[in-house]
């Protein structure tokens, strides 16, 4: 079968199809994404070589499972269900993990791939396939809900209004509080609020303007230390930029000003579901560009541009 394959350089090649070993089925692959995550592993994130993504929906052809033929999208992080932090519920953190096109198990940019049967989830039948790639970082954005309670009387700034940005925006405004999104990008700013997201320039902002929670997904080492400048006193701010570089940060002001930093990454698959299926959030006018998979080449440099959002692969 065809895949992208990443071994220090990118190409889409030729490979032996996946065999799926223990409770593995096999996956047909109907679309996936291009993630912030896959181009900073091009850039030597993660140290990952193999076949790249980790965003898809696939049809299910493993005739021996009970989802055969139907279409599902799944969880990324594949745990080994008997460790200590797997029985505390943090399989997402099990040490012996493999994730899926990310580190040690061959992602989604490919005809076929594999995943245990565990990390699916089948789709419900009102939501679209374009929409349904969507699941992964919509479960991402909401997993700031899991990890702390933010009040409605609560102020929140968004750092970034990009692919991740938009999302973690339609989430907040479900909560209530009074938030605002921010990006350097004019552009960006214009998308969001054609979307009803409450969006200015970061140019706007002065030394005054704090907020009690600030979310930095920049996708830019310095969001952080952006972000920490606009949070009160004992505010919290929660991480969801990975680069392959990391900025420094003064530890003094975390101590001084008592700020609580949370990092946040993968999230519950079946609220994201919800969210899309009610049409809660809606994820169409973040896509950018569907590509062919045959033109996923193509494809990764449109989505490495600034001013690109999602970018789809239909297989
Ligand atoms: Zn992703
Ligand atoms: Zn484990």
């Amino acid at each position: 079968m065809k895949a992208l394959v990443f071994d220090g350089t990118l190409k889409l090649t030729e490979v032996p199809k996946p065999r799926p070993v223990n409770d593995e089925v096999l996956i047909k692959v109907l679309y996936s994404s291009i993630c912030n995550t896959d181009l900073e592993i091009v850039k030597g994130y993660m140290g990952f070589k193999g076949i790249l993504g980790h965003e898809f929906v696939g049809e299910v052809v493993s005739t021996s499972s009970t989802l055969s033929g139907k279409k599902v999208v799944g969880e990324i992080n594949c745990s080994c269900g008997e460790c200590y932090l797997c029985n505390t519920r943090r399989q997402t953190h099990c040490p012996y993990r493999t994730v899926l096109g990310i580190q040690n198990h061959d992602g989604v940019f490919a005809e076929f791939m594999v995943l245990p049967q565990r990390n699916l989830h089948e789709l419900p039948e009102t939501l679209s396939l374009e929409s349904a790639v969507f699941t992964e970082p919509l479960a991402a954005a909401i997993e700031i809900f899991e990890q702390l309670q933010i009040r409605p009387s609560q102020n929140v700034f968004i750092f970034g209004a990009g692919k991740l940005g938009l999302l973690i925006s339609q989430v907040f405004r479900l909560n209530g509080c009074d938030t605002i999104t921010f990006d350097i990008s004019e552009a960006k700013v214009k998308k969001a609020r054609s979307m009803g997201i409450n969006a200015v320039m970061v140019s706007t902002l002065t030394d005054l303007d704090k907020a009690e929670v600030c979310v930095d997904c920049t996708g830019n080492p310095e969001g952080i230390n952006l972000a920490l400048s606009h949070l009160y006193p004992r505010g919290k701010l929660v991480l969801k930029t990975t680069v392959s570089n990391s900025a420094k940060i003064d530890l003094n002001q975390i101590v001084i000003n008592e700020f609580e930093i949370i990092g946040s990454r993968c999230g519950l698959f079946e609220p994201a579901l919800s969210l899309l299926s009610q049409g809660l959030v809606d994820p169409q006018p973040i896509i950018t560009k569907i590509f062919d998979f045959n033109d996923i080449m193509k494809g990764f440099e449109f989505a490495a541009k600034p001013s690109t959002l999602k970018v789809l692969i239909r297989h």
